[in-house]
């Protein structure tokens, strides 16, 4: 809605070795109508061993689709064994990266300190943070997803300027529709969108909520895009298990044109 580019990420997750990447990406290539990136900016999320063959297949004027990374460190660089910083990301020409997602907050114990903190090392690079969001299903069956998923933008977004929070995507991401084939309905991704939105609009400004990109993530299929992105505060779609399908995520991304 209201002039922002709809965004359909591929969160392929701990999936695809680099040489199963170039595959992907070559049939995306074939498989998504150059119409349709016109219109639609889509983004592929290899892992990071992955980046620098999808770098390479997609720099110049090969295939425009973006690409980025899933995870950063908080830290520019130093000792952090493992780690993968910001700089690393900007050399490989990465556009984005997520952060906070849920898989992450529960298996890697990231609170929202810490995914603020990587949000910031993100935009330092000029990579664009895709910060997530959601509750869980009990949160949910008690009523309080909206409050919930606020105060973790709230605090996922500390330290940011409204500069720099209108450059963001947020992606609403329910932890219970994540992977379980349990898509939420339009009606209540639309919701939780809203309510993020506006408390945008109130913390920072309506200018900068409006220039936002929220996406909603969570067992999104062909099948169901149309109804998730006809909310109007809705810019696209966090797509992880169907963004490894070249033919379904092509249809995703036609759907969304
Ligand atoms: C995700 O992990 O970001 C996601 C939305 O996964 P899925 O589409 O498989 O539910």
């Amino acid at each position: 809605g209201e002039g922002r580019r709809t965004l359909i990420a591929g969160n392929w997750k701990m999936h695809m070795t680099h040489l199963e990447a170039i595959g992907l990406v070559q049939k995306l290539a074939f498989t998504v109508p150059e119409l349709v990136l016109d219109t639609v900016d889509v983004v592929v999320l290899p892992p990071f061993t992955a980046l620098r063959s999808v770098q390479t297949l997609v720099t110049g004027d090969k295939l425009a689709v973006g690409f980025g990374a899933q995870d950063l460190s908080a830290h520019d660089s130093g000792a952090y064994t493992g780690e993968v910083s910001g700089g690393m990301l900007a050399a490989l020409a990465c556009q984005y990266v997520t952060v906070g997602h849920s898989e992450r907050r529960a298996m890697h114990a990231e609170d929202d300190a810490v995914v603020a903190a990587k949000a910031r090392a993100a935009l330092r690079h000029g990579v664009v943070p895709i910060v997530c969001v959601g509750e869980g299903l009990e949160i949910r069956q008690a009523g309080e997803h909206v409050a919930y998923c606020t105060t973790q933008l709230d605090a996922s977004l500390e330290g940011l300027t409204a500069e720099q929070v209108a450059s963001l995507v947020i992606a609403y991401e329910p932890v219970w529709a994540i992977g379980t084939g349990e898509v939420a309905t339009p009606e209540d991704a639309q919701e939780v969108c809203g309510a993020l939105r506006a408390r945008l609009a109130e913390r920072f400004s309506p200018e900068t909520a409006a220039s936002v990109r929220i996406l909603y993530g969570g067992s999104v299929k062909a099948a169901s895009t149309a109804g998730i992105l006809a909310g109007p505060d809705i810019d696209g779609a966090l797509v992880g298990g169907a963004s490894l399908d070249a033919d379904e995520f092509a249809q995703i991304c036609r759907i969304a044109a």
